[in-house]
Formats: C-alpha cells, sequence, structure tokens
C-alpha cells in the first residue's frame, strides 16, 4: 500500500454485533443530532521515527467502539485534535451521495498544518469515507432533511508529554445519522451576543477547523442559552465589532436590492463549505455576493432602515437557518415573530435540492458513495 495509489486498500473486519434491523429502524424513526452511531468506524494510522521516516498506514473498517489510548497521549493534554463535517444524503432512487468531499479533504489538511498534524493524502480521506458509507450504508435516513453525518477527526495518539508535534497520530471517521440539527420545523432562531469572549483572534486557530475553538466558545454558547438563545455571534469586539461567525456557522446578509454578503475571511473565521456553496448559489440565481466587513453597528442600523432585509447562518450540520433576533443586555435587532425570509428560503431550497438529487448538480459538487 503507497500513499500516492489512487484509491488506497481499506482491510475490513466490520462489526460481528451490528445493531438488529428493528434497533435501526427505532434509531432512523427519530435520529436527532450526533446521539447515535453506526455499527463500523474507518480508521488510517500514522507514524514516525525521529529520522522522519514513517508515514500513513493500516487503513482500515472495523466495528465501531472505545479507542483505547495511553492516558499520555497528546491529545489528552494538549489538545493536538482537528475534525471536519460532511453529510451523506439518499437520493430517490437509492443511491447515496456526499457533497464537495474535497473541499473538506483540502479543509483538513489545512487544519493540519495549523495544528502540526500529518496532512492526509486525499485519497485515504475519500476512501474511509467511501469505505465506512458501503459497510453501514443502511445508516444513510431518507426522510426530508435527514442525511448520515459523517464525522472525519484527527488526534495526536503519541504517549509523550514533552511540548512537541505528536510522532503518532490517528485519523477516523465516524458516522451518524441525523435529523433536523435544531430540532422541528425551520424556524428563525434567536441569537446572543458574546461581549466577553472570543472564538478566535489573530494568529491563533480561527481558521482551523479543531476542537480547541470549540472548547473555546462553550461557555459563551452556555451564556447563550441561558438567555432563551440557541448560539452565539462571535465579534471582534476589541476593534470594531466586526461580525465574525456564530460558534459553528457562518452567517450571510440579504440586502434590500437582493445582493448578499458575509464576513470576509480574516483568519478568525471558519471557512465554510457551506458559506462557499452558498455563495454559488446565489450568484447563479444573479445575485451579487460580496465578502466584507459587517459590523455590529450595520446590522442594526440596516435592519432598522430596512437595508438589511434578512439575515442567516449556514453550515453543514444545520444547513441554512434564519436568524430572527439578535441580542444581548443592551441590543436588541430583529423581532421575535420574525418569519423565514423569502431569499433564505429560496436559497435553502436550490441547496438541499442539489445534495439530495431534485436539483440538478451543475457545478460536479456531487460524489457518489453506494
Ligand atoms: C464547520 C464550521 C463551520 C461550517 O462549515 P461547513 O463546511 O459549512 O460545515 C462554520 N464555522 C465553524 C467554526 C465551523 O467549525
Amino acid at each position: 500500500m503507497t500513499q500516492t495509489a489512487h484509491g488506497v486498500e481499506f482491510n475490513k473486519h466490520l462489526s460481528a454485533t451490528p445493531k438488529s434491523v428493528e434497533e435501526r429502524e427505532a434509531i432512523l424513526a427519530n435520529p436527532g443530532f450526533g446521539d447515535y452511531f453506526t455499527d463500523n468506524t474507518a480508521i488510517v494510522d500514522f507514524k514516525v521515527d525521529a529520522d522522519g521516516n514513517g508515514g500513513w498506514h493500516n487503513a482500515r473498517v472495523e466495528a465501531y467502539g472505545p479507542i483505547s489510548l495511553d492516558p499520555s497521549a497528546a491529545v489528552l493534554h494538549y489538545g493536538q485534535e482537528i475534525f471536519e463535517g460532511l453529510k451523506a444524503y439518499r437520493h430517490a432512487d437509492g443511491s447515496v451521495w456526499t457533497f464537495r468531499p474535497e473541499a473538506n479533504a483540502a479543509r483538513l489538511n489545512k487544519s493540519a498544518r495549523r495544528l502540526a498534524l500529518p496532512e492526509l493524502p486525499e485519497d485515504y480521506f475519500l476512501g474511509a469515507i467511501r469505505e465506512l458509507v458501503a459497510a453501514d450504508q443502511d445508516w444513510v435516513p431518507s426522510g426530508d432533511g435527514e442525511a448520515l453525518y459523517l464525522r472525519p477527526f484527527m488526534i495526536a495518539t503519541e504517549a509523550f508529554l514533552g511540548v512537541r508535534a505528536a510522532r503518532e497520530v490517528s485519523f477516523r471517521v465516524i458516522a451518524s445519522p441525523a435529523g433536523n440539527y435544531f430540532g422541528g420545523e425551520l424556524k428563525p432562531v434567536s441569537i446572543w451576543i458574546s461581549r466577553e469572549y472570543a472564538r478566535a483572534g489573530r494568529g491563533g486557530t480561527g481558521a482551523a477547523k479543531c476542537g480547541g475553538n470549540y472548547a473555546a466558545s462553550l461557555i459563551a454558547q452556555q451564556e447563550a442559552e441561558a438567555n432563551g438563545c440557541k448560539q452565539v455571534l462571535f465579534l471582534d469586539h476589541f476593534n470594531d465589532d466586526a461580525v465574525e461567525e456564530l460558534g459553528g456557522m457562518n452567517v450571510f446578509f440579504v440586502f434590500k436590492d437582493g445582493s448578499l454578503a458575509t464576513p470576509a475571511l480574516t483568519g478568525t473565521i471558519l471557512e465554510g463549505v457551506t458559506r462557499s456553496s452558498v455563495m454559488q448559489v446565489a450568484r447563479d440565481m444573479g445575485r451579487e455576493v460580496s465578502e466584507r466587513k459587517i459590523t455590529l453597528a450595520e446590522w442594526r442600523d440596516g435592519v432598522a432602515s430596512g437595508e438589511i432585509t434578512e439575515v442567516f447562518a449556514c453550515g453543514t450540520a444545520a444547513v441554512i437557518t434564519p436568524i430572527g433576533v439578535l441580542k444581548d443586555e443592551t441590543e436588541f435587532i430583529g423581532s421575535e415573530d420574525a418569519k423565514t425570509g423569502d431569499v433564505t428560503m429560496a436559497i435553502r431550497e436550490q441547496l438541499l435540492g442539489i445534495q439530495t438529487g431534485t436539483v440538478e448538480d451543475t457545478h460536479g459538487w456531487l460524489t457518489r458513495l453506494v
């Protein structure tokens, strides 16, 4: 097996005790988000010696189960970890597809460079997804808005407390059947403004998809929930209150003239695959889209004057979610009884249509898995 070979071989030792059809169907009837996992997992290990020899090896699919780690494993102490998120969609003819996986493979490697983890050749990334979904294809739900959420991740497994990049690493993919992320029907959510906390700073890891960013966002998320909000908005609050993003979703604004804008990538914002797809879909609809700075003041004034007509958040897990209210102790922008805007809805339907096979995929975004 070589790293450059197209179509890496995965050894298969599939679960000897998969869930019964009845158990699986009970789960698929109400999957929630991130609560249940399929029978198997894909794994590729990495090891190099001090001379730099070695690399990725032992690609396999095996039974889903606990990971055995030495208590000194680097990931447990220094958080050397990155992850990805994408979905497998069931089309009407029963086939299973995924959306822009090459973009996730590329972003994983961008995150890997920032976290001093080894880059994973794309063939391994795509191979792991393909082999896992093939093994667990019965877990891909077919209901409206449902999909199999795929979570690739990479952890530093080397047993070593010295502070340096680990020489032993594991790449894994787990899969979880998913329904609607925020639960129930699509309605605008309320968002809490984080004034005290940042999820990322200049020169930090904001543009990498790593667990540490999420750990840093949880206290702000708790504050949001305590105030009746679903998510938190992070701002560049040490400077000019430039809007960055939510804890795990990018933000878009729709203007009176039909154009859209989203915060420019400054290094503190995660470059979402959904963000880039929304920009393309909006342009395909003949809309102008700009990436620029949008401050909290522009949001407040724009909603008040009618210049900004819709605001929405986007990401793989929750697709496109309208934002009804943005608030904190001193601020209240929007309205509790806001309805989902027409532009938000049209972009959402177009994107979901491409992903689920009911709208033509003119950009070659879909990859067939099964
Ligand atoms: C994953 C993620 C997003 C959304 O990215 P998608 O590729 O669209 O799912 C946005 N912000 C953060 C912080 C993320 O981790």
